[in-house]
Order: C-alpha cells, then structure tokens, then sequence
C-alpha cells in the first residue's frame, strides 16, 4: 500500500520535474525556433505539464482504503522518506496501516517483493 502511493508521486513528481525542466530548456531552444506559435508553445508545454503533475497529485494519489485524497496530507512523506526518521504508517482519515498489503491486489502474487 505505501508503494502504491510512492509510485503515483513518483510519477507526478518525475512530471513535475519534467515541466520544471522545459523552462530552462525553453530558453535554450527558444533561440533557434521561430517567432511566433513555436516558441510559445515550449513554455506551454512546461507550464501543462507542471500543472498537471500538481492536479496528478491532488486527484490520483488516494489511499487505497477510503480513497481519501492524500495529495495534500501524507503523500510527500511517505514517498520521500528514506531511512531515518519517524514515518507515517497510518491514513489520516481511515487509519488504515500503509504497510498492509493492497485490499485488491491488482498484481500477481509472483511479482510482491519478498523481501518484506
Ligand atoms: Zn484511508
């Protein structure tokens, strides 16, 4: 369950970054592109995928359980919390353990990580 979680911020972050990336890239590429539409378009294009990552979080990162959204609450914690420190094992809003396995694994049993 907390894997799952992990892996939608991951994924929104990577995109995050991906937007952040397109400005200082736009400015590079922006001087060998034409006036006009194609130069817009590089910033528009970071500026959606940036926005996107955001909504990305705000909407797909639910726990599991209760579908509570965790954008806003746990969901940075528990994908960027690495070796020491307190870490959050429980939803805030229905209390269930993050550590517990999905309640429909979507997954065949061969592919869990035994080492858990
Ligand atoms: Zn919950």
């Amino acid at each position: 369950m907390r894997d799952y979680i992990r892996r939608r911020v991951w994924w929104s972050a990577a995109f995050a970054v991906g937007g952040w990336l397109m400005f200082p890239l736009g400015a590079v590429i922006e001087q060998s592109l034409p006036e006009g539409a194609a130069r817009a378009a590089v910033w528009i294009v970071g500026f959606v995928m940036f926005a996107g990552a955001i909504l990305a979080l705000q909407r797909f990162v639910r726990c599991p359980k209760c579908k509570a959204r965790l954008g806003q609450t746990i969901a940075m914690p528990v994908a960027f919390s690495w070796g020491s420190g307190p870490k959050v094992n429980f939803c805030p809003f229905c209390g269930v353990n993050l550590d517990e396995p999905l309640p429909r694994p979507q997954s065949p049993p061969q592919s869990l990580n035994p080492i858990q």
